[in-house]
């Protein structure tokens, strides 16, 4: 009776070889596939004669159970051996120094933005911020911009389409809101302008806050006292405020604004190109046509409106020269606004 000893040894040398998946399933196929070496000995069952048949048939089983178990034990161990070697590949050392992560900070344009609302909602102004997109309507004509008047011209305008535009300034959010609410009203506008113009204190989109009140017995000495508050908290307490008659269609009487030189105190320095007065903002009395415009009654009630361009005021305060920094995004240029 054969022991089948020879292929129990084969068995063992084979096993010992197997590395892997693919050499396991490889040793699988030699021996207990279709064609493998033990399969094969179920066919030598023809030439056993019937009496030991049942002996044969027995021996064979037994061996095939045994490389099944050889094929078992050695399965376990391979996966045993994959899920090491993956623990070792997605091994973390905690011990390495972590990489560096500098924290940002804001852009000097967000923290000039930030303080000048703070300054104004301490004055009980709200906050609106109108669409960047607008129609002719809310942008020109209902200020009082109207068509053909010359100071369209004053303004190189971004078209969209025959009636919209990129806003060339704020002062829509002034319509937007009188259509919205009945006086006393006192809302800031800031927000993103688009003007087709570019040199070292011009941009093509830049920003501004525009400021509006309207109620009975609203002057000029309004827009003054709440303008000398604004430039003494931004530019420091000694700062004076100066007005110079202008012209804008949407006031009546319309003012540029000066503030005393913060750098030299009014003496006269090259900030201030020797005049000892910077012009930060414009404004005046609303005109009555706009109120009109918009349904308020300009014998009942009168109102202010000034826009500040918000890039202006920064580069005064931080003494920036070149109003492309503040859109170049340099890191070098913006790490130095660290609060
Ligand atoms: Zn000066």
């Amino acid at each position: 009776m054969r022991d089948f000893s020879e292929i129990k040894e084969q068995v063992k040398a084979k096993i010992e070889e197997v590395k892997d998946g693919v050499q396991l399933s490889e040793f699988w196929q030699s021996f207990l596939g279709k064609g493998g070496v033990v399969t094969g000995l179920m066919k030598e069952m023809k030439s056993v004669p019937n009496e030991e048949k049942p002996l044969f048939g027995k021996a064979v089983n037994d061996v095939r159970e045994w490389v099944q178990d050889v094929y078992k034990t050695k399965q376990a161990q391979i996966r045993q051996m994959e899920l090491e070697r993956r623990y070792e590949r997605e091994a973390v050392d905690v011990t390495m120094p972590a990489a560096a992560r500098t924290p940002g900070n804001l852009h000097p344009i967000t923290l000039i933005k930030q303080q000048m609302i703070e300054v104004f909602t301490g004055m009980g102004f709200s906050v609106y911020e109108g669409p960047e997109i607008e129609d002719d309507d809310h942008n020109f004509t209902r200020l009082n911009v109207l068509k053909d008047h010359p100071s369209r011209d004053m303004q190189d305008t971004f078209w969209l389409t025959n009636d919209l535009l990129l806003r060339t300034h704020t002062s829509p959010g002034q319509i937007r809101t009188m259509d919205a609410q009945k006086p006393p009203i006192k809302v800031l506008v800031p927000g993103k302008v688009f003007r087709s113009d570019s040199d070292a204190t011009h941009s093509p989109m830049f920003s501004q806050m525009e400021g509006l009140v309207v109620d009975k017995g609203i002057t000029l000495c309004d827009l003054q006292g709440m303008l000398d508050q604004f430039v003494q908290q931004i530019f420091g307490d000694g700062t004076r405020t100066r007005l110079r008659p202008s012209y804008f269609p949407f006031t009546e009487p319309s003012v540029e604004v000066d503030v005393s030189c913060f750098e030299c105190g009014g003496k006269g320095c090259s900030l201030c190109k020797g005049t000892g007065w910077i012009e930060v903002l414009g404004g005046g009395v609303v005109n009555k046509k706009v109120l009109e415009n918009c349904g308020i009654d300009p014998e009942v009630y009168s109102g202010l409106a000034f826009g500040i361009g918000i890039e202006r005021i920064a580069m005064l305060k931080y003494g920036i020269s070149h109003m492309g920094m503040l859109f170049e995004n340099n890191l070098d240029f913006l790490e130095q606004f660290k609060a």
